[in-house]
């Protein structure tokens, strides 16, 4: 392994979920829905396998009828236009979009900076890329019961050498959703010191209570510097698929294409005609989809509270992330390495998500994508 990956060994998702099928311990680590996506599109995408849609390589920007529900989507949701020739490109999920953003957009030694606790892939792609990666604390407030962005520390990140700002809201893993003021402030920064920005928004239709999601692109300034990252694993329950996207200014999305045609070329033929159909389904897929979450959120979160942990209620994504210290324990590695044994339940160690270590040292996260009954025992026998 060469120097640029020495550090990153195997993902805490594999090592995690491995565990869970030795122990046979309930899998709340790695965040995959137990219960797949809609009926009719799985139909959709035996239909387009049988049909002959996608069987052979698809073009490479995406199948226009998947660019075209991207686009259609983000116009309809949040106002935001985008010409589904020049401005989207189809990925191999999220994570491709991820890396082939990186590798087009960062010179060897730029800085890029993002918020810590980072989603694993982000450290393992900047590094790819030969940049350096400036971590941003988003720090737990008890008070609040939230992690906050601290936008003087996010300010003071920003050097000469910044190329790019790479964000993530919903955040996972503390389910923290930057308000409107937050990203404005972001925005500003951003067109002040001429900043890229990618910005992961994967859990973009799992938000609770009062909290909304609004892409950093509608801010002034931003559509021409920005790439939107999304993707249907977490919104339509297809993490196998491996169908994402990124929209963005033609000349981005020209440079992630750049990468990414020598990275998979293109991926999932057949997946993407049925993610199309996805993207289209009528707004009560998502209402309920929102709905179903949240009452699983407010299970796990009453269970956890209850068997003692300090529990940060997250305002979006499937995670809750918690703090062990109430539990008598202070190492979350340690902790989530014996769970399983002591009571048959996987959590990922937030450190992982951390160059500063004894920041994220407490902090356990739990992934509710789960079937009530399976998180009701998951609870039962925490309490236990
Ligand atoms: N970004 C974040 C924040 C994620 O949590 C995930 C996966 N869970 C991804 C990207 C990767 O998404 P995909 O499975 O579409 O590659
Ligand atoms: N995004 C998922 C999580 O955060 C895992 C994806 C993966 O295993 N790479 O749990």
């Amino acid at each position: 392994l060469n120097r640029r990956l020495a550090e990153f060994g195997t993902t805490i998702f594999a090592e995690m979920s491995a565990l869970a099928l030795s122990t046979g311990a309930i899998n709340l680590g790695q965040g995959f829905p137990d219960t797949d996506g809609p009926e009719e599109i799985r139909e959709a995408a035996v239909r387009a396998l049988r049909d002959g849609r996608g069987n052979q390589y698809p073009p490479g920007p995406g199948v226009p009828e998947l660019r075209t529900a991207v686009t259609a989507h983000q116009q309809r949701r949040y106002g935001l236009s985008y010409d589904p020739d020049t401005e989207v490109l189809v990925t191999a999920g999220a994570t491709e979009a991820i890396a082939a953003a990186l590798l087009a957009l960062v010179e060897p030694g730029d800085e890029v900076i993002a918020f810590e606790p980072y989603y694993d892939s982000y450290a393992a792609c900047i590094a790819m890329a030969g940049g350096r990666r400036v971590p941003v604390t988003l720090r737990a407030h008890e008070d609040e019961g939230r992690f906050r962005l601290d936008l003087d520390e996010l300010r003071d990140a920003v050097t000469d050498r910044t190329r790019l700002l790479l964000i993530n809201t919903p955040h996972n893993p503390t389910g923290t959703v930057l308000t409107r003021g937050e990203l404005a402030a972001i925005a500003e920064l951003a067109v002040e010191r001429d900043l890229l920005v990618v910005t992961d928004e994967v859990y973009e239709h799992l938000v609770f209570d009062d909290a909304e999601h609004v892409p950093l692109a509608t801010f002034p300034g931003m559509r021409e510097r920005t790439l939107t990252i999304s993707s249907s694993g977490k919104t339509f329950s297809f993490t196998g698929w491996k169908v994402g996207w990124v929209t963005g200014a033609p000349e981005l999305v020209t440079a992630v294409r750049s990468a990414k045609q020598y990275l998979t070329y293109v991926s999932a033929g057949p997946f993407q005609y049925a993610v199309a159909e996805a993207l289209s389904l009528p707004e009560s897929y998502f209402t309920d989809f929102r709905a179903d979450m949240l009452s699983k959120r407010d299970l796990l979160a009453a269970g956890l509270a209850e068997a003692g942990f300090r529990v940060y209620r997250p305002s979006g994504t499937y995670f809750i992330t918690t703090d062990v210290r109430p539990l008598g324990e202070t190492d979350g590695f340690a902790f989530c390495r014996a769970l399983p044994e002591r009571a048959g339940v996987v959590a990922i160690p937030n450190a992982v998500f951390y160059d500063h270590r004894e920041e994220g040292a407490p902090f356990v996260r739990f992934a509710f994508c789960k079937r009530t009954e399976v998180l009701e025992e998951a609870v039962k026998r925490l309490k236990a």
